[in-house]
């Protein structure tokens, strides 16, 4: 495993939409090893690929619960709503409002292509939508309710 360079806000290929993936290779499983380590690295709750720079539909996510792996990923149901704080590690010490549906289902396929649907709610839902996004080239800082703020770290 290897950590990967987290693109930055400014990077055009954020803005950029994320292909299919069509089958599981070496170089695709190594990807999303990769990205489980770069995750974890950074202390994000997810990551897409195009983030380190790789246009395919891949998503990893870990809410604590342990790592979720999505490929080709699409929201299939939402309800309720959400309103409260928004992070990613592409828009480093920063934050801001962002609304999301309570609850998502999504389906998507896994590391060996076979379909599953995966439900979250609150922080789960908030990471699915967040991510599934970013494959379509969208950042959240697009969707902010009034403006971003600095996080502000607490000194050990
Ligand atoms: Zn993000």
């Amino acid at each position: 495993m290897a950590i990967r360079t987290i693109r930055i806000e400014g990077d055009e290929i954020l803005n950029k939409k994320s292909k299919p993936v069509k089958e599981m290779t070496p170089r695709n499983e190594k990807l999303i090893s990769d990205m489980l380590e770069t995750m974890y690295d950074a202390e994000g709750v997810g990551l897409a690929a195009v983030q380190v720079g790789i246009l395919k539909r891949i998503v990893t996510i870990d809410v604590g619960e342990g790592p979720i792996i999505l490929i080709n990923p699409e929201i299939i149901e939402e309800d309720g709503e959400q309103r409260g704080y928004e992070g990613c590690l592409s828009v480093p010490g920063k934050r801001g409002i962002v609304t999301r549906p309570n609850h998502v289902k999504v389906r998507a396929q896994n590391e060996k292509m076979e379909f599953f649907e995966i439900e979250g709610t609150e922080l789960l839902a908030r990471a699915f939508c967040h991510e599934i996004a970013h494959l379509d080239g969208e950042l959240y800082i697009s969707r902010v309710e009034g403006s971003l703020e600095d996080v502000e770290y607490e000194e050990e």
